[in-house]
């Protein structure tokens, strides 16, 4: 028996720290185990490896096996988990697992397939094997018209294994390493003044440095990471770009593929299979893939030689986990680039409000693109149409209708977005601009119709729905922006000679769907495109010339703090798919609050107005980004029990920590869901660090009083929540 060690093991439980086991044989730390773990047996990742001291050993159980396939985990891997586990309050082993690919999760080796390649020297090329020897000359003339993989040699020649390792020795035969230095550039175009400009600042400096892109929709910024990833990749060097899922289409990666075409590129999104994904993160890991593409999971991939991360339309709310490990990609993108003292370029046409305030405080810099790159394109016009005074036709105004008509005359392309994200009901008067507002706090109260309740999800307060307006007695008053249905059957029916093509999550759910869209749209074949936000996206849709914007009210006076950020950032992107090619774009929105400062800044292109007003609105209700939030969520098959969880911890942390604001506990703006009921604490610090002191606290406390709470009662801590 070999010399006795001590382990600690982290295991996907959702308890803290990590486990300690004997081990008969030497482990490094970052190497998969198979550990005994209750009943069961599980997968298990070596944290660090101690020599036996004063142990009881005799209590602790043993490790059953190395688990084989692949090398430990690297030590930065530990330290971004460790980083993230402890600032989003989250188990360790936990974490660990979440940012690791399905495969290696799991209790068993994995199997890479051997990507190498065997390629003929020159020598090899002039020296045929004999005729005679047909499988021998078979294989070479199989090897002459290209590089072949282990696999693919022995598909073309049973037992070849001896033959390969003979003309390995003979210098015949050469292991190629896959392409991840070597590249080449294809045609590219000619940088205008403001993206060289652009270029020379983000390539200026060394280290950490991190840079906001910001450049209006067709400005060109694709194009200045494309210069930025060359120069790194020629230096040998690895890139992270980490895109929302939605923006991972086969354009984006065939641009990159186009652009370099010897460089490997590891891409990771929700569509791969288990093992398509544990191949590119383990290319990405070993250094072999040049370009790593990936959505919010990425950023924690292992990248020995990393040079450089960008983070595309950085505004994006799918780049925050909701469940498990509520990690913000975003934000861990700019500790790692710290961490590895390595540039992080943040782009976006809206910029978040947490960055603009991270603009300003100094800690990023800026970097504009203020004007359309490609040829005559211009920004489109934006008109508002105050529906208030318009005749409306199925929820389509009448100057609406007539410019899809003059459209489709002319055999240009239309897009009706509809805005359907759930924003939260208020009520509002469409006489004075009186909007349900809570008396106990700066929040908005919400419209519950079956219950006929407005409450506030921010502190718990609650009133009847007014019958009229409190302020000037109009009765018309009523809840801000219900949905548009029925929408593509009305203008099928108002322009039965129009092809009309509908995108939203039914239409785009299978496979490939995208392909087909694009093959549509592309090829001429669709007159009016009708979707929901998913149409806001980078998507190119080509010669669109008109956009049609309904129902986007809603965001103007939503009980989420947040929307009015949200709705801004949707209208630039939507309005931008107007106008792209030769064809000038306009944009028609409706609405019923013309005047709105939103819609006047959309319209004068001012997103720098637009985010004055919201910072100074969210400093003075004391939201974010001007103060730190967390949000302790609990639910349960009955409110009351989730109510008086979230009470105890409450009462419990919060006298011990008076530069805490805490909030409710309030029912969760969708109080039911899947027959729970759940509620909520808000959590408001101006300083991180008292906010963090506090979590620390409250997340102790709360685990352990939900062990003697009731059995079906779970919580969760959402920290730098992006959903109240
Ligand atoms: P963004 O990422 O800001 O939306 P892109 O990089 O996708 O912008 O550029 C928009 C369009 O303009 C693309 O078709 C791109 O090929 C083109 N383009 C970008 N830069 C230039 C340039 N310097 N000259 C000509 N066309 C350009
Ligand atoms: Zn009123
Ligand atoms: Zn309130």
């Amino acid at each position: 028996m070999g010399e006795v060690q001590t382990v600690e093991v982290a295991v996907d439980v959702p308890l803290h720290g990590t486990f300690t086991y004997l081990a008969r044989e030497a482990l490094i730390p970052g190497q998969r185990v198979l550990v005994p773990f209750g009943r069961r047996k599980v997968c298990g990742i070596v944290a660090n490896a101690i020599p036996r001291e004063g142990v009881e050993a005799d209590r602790l159980k043993e490790i059953e096996a190395s688990l084989a396939g692949v090398p430990p985990l690297p030590p930065e891997f530990f330290s971004m988990v460790e980083f993230a586990a402890r600032y989003y309050h989250y188990p360790f082993g936990q974490a660990l697992f979440t940012a690791l690919p399905t495969s290696l999760r799991e209790a068993r080796d994995v199997v890479l397939p051997d990507e190498t390649l065997y390629a003929l020297t020159d020598r090899g090329v002039s020296e045929p094997p004999p005729a005679r020897q047909t499988a021998r000359r078979a294989l070479w003339q199989a090897l002459c018209d290209g590089p072949m993989t282990i696999a693919r040699i022995k598909s073309a020649m049973p037992r070849a294994g001896a033959v390969v390792a003979d003309w390995l020795d003979r210098g015949l035969l050469k292991r190629e390493t896959p392409p991840s230095v070597p590249f080449e550039v294809a045609t590219v175009p000619v940088l205008n003044d403001e993206q060289a400009a652009a270029l020379a600042a983000l390539s200026s400096g060394e280290g950490f440095r991190a840079w906001v892109l910001q450049g209006i929709t067709g400005s060109g910024k694709t194009e200045v990471y494309l210069r930025r990833i060359e120069a790194e990749l020629a230096a040998g060097r690895q890139v992270l770009i980490l895109v929302p899922e939605i923006n991972l289409t086969p354009q984006l990666v065939s641009r990159f593929a186009e652009r370099f075409p010897r460089t490997r590129m590891a891409l990771l999104h929700s569509e791969l299979s288990d093992g398509e994904r544990l191949r590119a993160w383990v290319d990405a890991w070993q250094g072999r893939a040049g370009i790593v593409i990936g959505t919010r999971m990425s950023v924690f991939v292992p990248l020995p030689k990393l040079g450089l991360i960008i983070v595309d339309e950085e505004h994006d709310g799918s780049f925050k986990q909701q469940d498990g490990l509520r990690y913000h990609a975003r934000d861990l993108a700019v500790w790692r680039a710290r961490r590895d003292k390595v540039p992080v370029v943040l782009g976006s046409a809206t910029p978040s409000l947490e960055t603009v305030a991270n603009i300003r405080a100094g800690r990023y810099e800026r970097v504009s693109l203020t004007r359309r790159a490609h040829g005559k394109a211009s920004l489109p016009v934006i008109h508002l149409l105050d529906v208030r005074h318009l005749k409306r036709v199925e929820g389509l105004a009448e100057p609406a209708i007539d410019a899809l008509r003059r459209r489709i005359e002319r055999r240009e392309m239309s897009l009706v977005y509809i805005n359907r994200r759930g924003f939260a009901p208020v009520v509002a008067c469409t006489e004075c601009g009186w909007i349900s507002g809570c008396p106990g706090c700066s929040a908005r109260l919400v419209v519950h119709l079956l219950e006929r309740v407005l409450r506030c999800h921010h502190c718990g307060h609650e009133e009847p729905v007014p019958r009229a307006c409190p302020s000037c007695g109009n009765i018309d008053i009523k809840p801000l922006g219900e949905g548009t249905q029925r929408l593509e059957s009305a203008l099928e029916r108002m322009f039965p000679e129009a092809r009309v093509l509908r995108i939203d999550r039914d239409t785009t759910a299978r496979k490939h769907a995208w392909d087909a869209i694009y093959r549509q749209v592309h090829a001429g074949e669709v007159d009016i495109l009708v979707g929901t936000q998913m149409l806001a996206k980078g998507h190119d849709f080509g010669a669109l010339s008109l956009v049609v914007v309904l129902n986007a009210d809603g965001g103007l006076y939503s009980a989420d703090y947040r929307a009015g950020e949200r709705l801004f950032s949707q209208l630039v992107q939507v309005a931008g798919r107007a106008g792209r090619a030769d064809v000038p774009g306009e944009v028609l929105v409706q609405t019923q609050w013309a005047e709105h400062p939103l819609y006047q800044a959309l319209r004068a292109n001012d997103f720098d107005g637009f985010t004055e007003t919201q910072l100074a609105e969210r400093e003075a209700a004391g939201f974010p980004p001007s103060t730190f939030q967390a949000v302790l969520r609990a639910d349960a098959p009955r409110l009351g029990d989730a109510c008086r969880f979230l009470e105890s911890v409450s009462a419990d942390v919060a006298g011990r920590h008076p530069a805490v604001l805490f909030s409710g506990p309030a029912p969760a703006l969708m109080m039911r869901l899947a027959n729970r009921e759940r509620a909520q604490l808000i959590l408001e610090a101006q300083r991180r660090a008292e906010l963090h002191a506090c979590l620390d606290e409250l997340s102790a406390c709360a685990a352990d009083l939900a062990r003697r709470a009731p059995r079906a009662l779970r919580w969760s801590l959402d920290i730098d929540p992006q959903e109240l």
